[in-house]
């Protein structure tokens, strides 16, 4: 069996999978997201800060919301965090496309074989099998890599 600590409430809870969230948690997480989402599709342009404080949720849980790729926001918002490797403000995610091209060389490199990124190959599904079977990998690992 599986246990964790929520990283929220910091009970003890049996582990399903995704976030590391108990089961109360991982509920109004997802509440606090619908409000958070709601109210920038009302305000698309609203400050982060401001977001923050109308919506009565925490700026670091709403930048958690962008990183994960969650919420999404227009582009024309202020709203942005920052890159994990080099800094620049990026909308979502946790690279800019920049480090996002370089870092997925780097990993190439390592395994030793070329990525061949710049054709769209027909067989998507294996790839996004592939790409859940990493996916789940890491978030077993706390998803640090
Ligand atoms: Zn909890
Ligand atoms: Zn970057």
């Amino acid at each position: 069996m599986n246990v964790r600590n929520c990283s929220r409430c910091g009970r003890l809870y049996q582990y399903v999978g995704g976030k590391p969230l108990c089961y109360a948690c991982k509920e109004e997480d997802e509440k606090d997201f619908q409000k958070v989402k709601e109210y920038l599709y009302e305000h698309p342009n609203a400050p982060m800060a401001l977001v923050s404080e109308e919506t009565g949720i925490s700026i670091s849980a709403i930048r958690q919301f962008l990183r994960e790729e969650r919420l999404i926001i227009s582009e024309n918002s202020p709203i942005g965090i920052e890159c994990e490797g080099c800094g620049v403000s990026i909308k979502t995610g946790r690279y800019c496309k920049e480090c996002a091209a370089r870092l997925s060389t780097e990993l190439g490199q390592s395994i030793g074989r070329p990525i061949t990124r710049e054709k769209d190959t027909p067989s998507q599904t294996s790839i996004q099998k592939t790409k859940m079977h990493y996916l789940n990998r890491n978030k077993l690992h706390g998803n640090n890599r």
